[in-house]
């Protein structure tokens, strides 16, 4: 399903958040961005994956653990709830 300008976009986006595309690649993949909402999703995981890369570098894995900890305390919770309410 993917086209071939989002699977070229796709191969990019890391060299583009690295700073490591030159001007005009950066501007056509900031327009294609603009105008393909999947683009964005996968530009915004990599974005994130990026920085979460960055943090775990930085510190500990320790509040990773803990916020999956934590989700799945909240499903848990949210489970319960609709089983109670059933
Ligand atoms: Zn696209």
């Amino acid at each position: 399903m993917t086209k071939p300008e989002c699977q070229a976009v796709m191969e990019q986006i890391y060299a583009y958040l690295d700073g490591e595309l030159d001007r005009a690649s950066q501007e056509r993949l900031k327009h294609h961005l603009l105008e393909c909402p999947p683009c964005v999703d996968e530009y915004e995981r990599d974005l994130l994956l990026k920085s979460l890369l960055q943090r775990s570098c930085a510190c500990e894995e320790a509040p990773t653990a803990l916020r999956a900890q934590i989700m799945t305390r909240i499903s848990i919770t949210v489970t319960s709830v609709q089983v109670e309410r059933d």
